[in-house]
């Protein structure tokens, strides 16, 4: 069966706030250009997990009158707390020893995902063509014959193939959608923009990407516990000093209470798990009190990208342009980056629409890096960029450093510090020991599988793995080996798991795949990069509510 082919001005893979950005802003420089926007998620919002504290900035230049509009930015914040733990207590930072880029005046407590979904009202109310439960899953090129090629859209991904390669009765090819520029705003570790950077060697010249995963849970929690606007920072216990990570707790809503835990993933010890920290950090004395009588609405994980300015790879290529936390635009510092990634949807926008006038197409959009340069973002990434260099060297020394960074020179340091790949830090497991995390109390703390139910995960099992293993011989002789197989800590999903015959032998990797919800961490924190993170069938994966 032939795919069909759609041709449009701009295709936009991803339907976050850098992708509905974009589109929002090129029906607004002229509603006469086509837009297509596809999203991997059943709907718009559905993959969407973040924080969130957002810094209006960037939708007060998207859409001034996002108030009068009705936009989900309900609760604006009212109180901010940086707690340093300790195994039973803590002391608390005055607000007045803290950076500037840590405090929250005038930004808003919301739901990134019922943003999102917001957002994809406004674009579909311009004329912007939304498919969701439609995923990006191969690059289409022009390939010119001199071995240049130009992006011209991307095909999704067929249906009803089964885990065997087959095809079922069920079977639908994947459509071409074809595009003058296609813009690829798929987030952190986005699938096609890591072929794309390996294809048009975007990251020549750039620092590794570093990453944290942040797992969140949503509670909803008894009115006197409840400090409406209130966010709260720790850094700390459980955690080891050497180990960069903390918590964030927001009140907002209705009694609603987001809270979640960042794991840098330039973790040294493969015996650490994330989820498990999340899961001790909750049974603390200063926190459990804040969660006991309510109870837990949601769950998930992502991937953030964490590497700022240095980390940066080349954002255009022929026929398009990688935005927000595809490209890695995330102020690490702040733990932002849903302004970043509207404001770079809004300059990749204007660079489209200026070719686009100009009659050109599918060559490289070179406004675009030149308007990022010019605008507040890059000052603001610039400031930044040595945070996260500086936490890896430890709590202490870090926070002391980024302190002398922010406060005496005003982030303009003359020097750059340089990154190193988070798989490249994990060490063998014969050098670490192993950590004795307690069992879950079900009260606040509990296991991944009902965890992952709280994620309304699904992905259909007749269909090929979407966890892609380069050798699959490695999962054994080296992860298993070397490694004591960290995938089994790291994935907050529980999705690998190893088992051995009845006589405790023959040990071999199962890939609960179904359980998967697109976090993307083993395709950052696999020692060997032998995994590979496909997209598996269109609308299938988490089903976030409010995350
Ligand atoms: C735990 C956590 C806490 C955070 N806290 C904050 C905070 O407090 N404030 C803040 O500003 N930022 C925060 N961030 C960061 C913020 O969420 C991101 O910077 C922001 O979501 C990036 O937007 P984006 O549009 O680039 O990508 P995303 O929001 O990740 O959206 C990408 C979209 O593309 C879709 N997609 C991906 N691949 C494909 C494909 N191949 N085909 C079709 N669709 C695809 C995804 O399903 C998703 O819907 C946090 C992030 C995390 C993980
Ligand atoms: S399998 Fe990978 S992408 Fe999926 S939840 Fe686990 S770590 Fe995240």
């Amino acid at each position: 069966m032939e795919r069909e082919a759609m041709e449009f001005d701009v295709l936009i893979v991803g339907g976050g706030p850098a992708g509905l950005a974009a589109a929002i802003r090129l029906k607004q420089l002229d509603a006469g250009i086509s837009v297509c926007l596809i999203e991997k998620g059943a709907e718009i919002g559905a993959h969407i997990l973040s924080g969130a504290i957002m810094d209006p900035r960037a939708l007060n230049e998207l859409i001034p009158d996002w108030q009068a509009q009705d936009a989900p930015l309900d609760t604006p914040v009212s109180e901010e707390r940086f707690l340093i733990l300790t195994e039973n207590g803590g002391w608390r930072v005055p607000n007045l020893l803290l950076p500037g880029c840590f405090l929250n005046h005038g930004n808003y407590i919301i739901s990134l995902g019922n943003l999102c979904r917001w957002l994809g009202q406004q674009a579909e109310s311009l004329g912007v063509e939304i498919y969701p439960g439609f995923a990006g899953a191969e690059i289409l090129y022009h390939e010119d014959g001199s071995g240049s090629c130009s992006v011209k859209g991307v095909a999704t991904g067929d249906m009803g193939v089964g885990r065997d390669g087959q095809h079922t009765p069920a079977y639908q090819p994947g459509m071409e959608l074809h595009a003058k520029y296609t813009l690829f705003a798929e987030g952190c570790r986005g699938h096609l923009g890591k072929q794309l950077e390996q294809k048009f060697k975007l990251r020549n010249g750039a620092d590794p990407q570093v990453y944290g995963i942040g797992i969140k849970e949503l509670w909803e929690i008894p009115a006197e516990q409840h400090v409406q606007g209130m966010v709260m920072h720790s850094a700390g216990w459980p955690l080891d000093a050497d180990t960069y990570g903390g918590s964030f707790c927001y009140h907002y809503g209705d009694k609603l209470a987001a809270i979640g835990y960042v794991v840098g993933l330039g973790y040294t010890n493969p015996y650490l798990s994330p989820f498990e920290e999340f899961q001790r950090y909750k049974t603390h004395p200063n926190i459990r009190p804040m969660l006991e009588g309510g109870k837990r609405i949601a769950y998930g994980a992502r991937a953030i990208a964490a590497g700022g300015l240095q980390a940066l790879p080349k954002l255009i290529f022929p026929g398009g342009a990688l935005l927000g936390d595809d490209a890695g635009l995330l102020n690490a510092s702040r733990i932002k980056g849903s302004h970043a990634a509207i404001k770079s949807g809004m300059l990749a926008a204007a660079a489209v629409h200026e070719a686009l006038g100009a009659a050109r197409s599918h060559d490289e959009l070179t406004g675009y890096p030149q308007k990022f340069r010019e605008s507040w973002l890059f000052e603001e990434l610039h400031q930044a960029r040595n945070f996260k260099p500086w936490m890896s060297k430890g709590l202490y020394l870090g926070s002391l450093m980024f302190g002398i960074d922010q406060t005496l020179l005003r982030g303009k340091a003359p020097w750059t510090l340089r990154l190193t790949a988070d798989h490249l830090k994990l060490k063998k497991a014969a050098e670490c020991s192993p950590i004795d995390y307690p069992k879950p109390d079900g009260i606040v703390s509990f296991d991944r599988l009902s965890s992952v139910f709280l994620s309304n995960t699904h992905h259909e099992e007749n269909q090929p793995c979407h966890l892609t293993l380069k050798d699959a011989e490695a999962a054994i002789k080296i992860n298993l080996a070397l490694y004591d197989a960290p995938e089994q800590r790291y994935c907050p999903a529980g999705v690998y798991e190893i088992l051995r015959d009845e006589t405790g032998q023959n040990p071999r990797l199962q890939i609960n795949a179904q359980n998967c919800v697109h976090c993307k961490t083993c395709d950052i924190k696999d020692p060997t990069q032998n995994i590979d993170w496909v997209v598996p069938q269109g609308g299938e994966g988490p089903v976030y509510p409010g995350m």
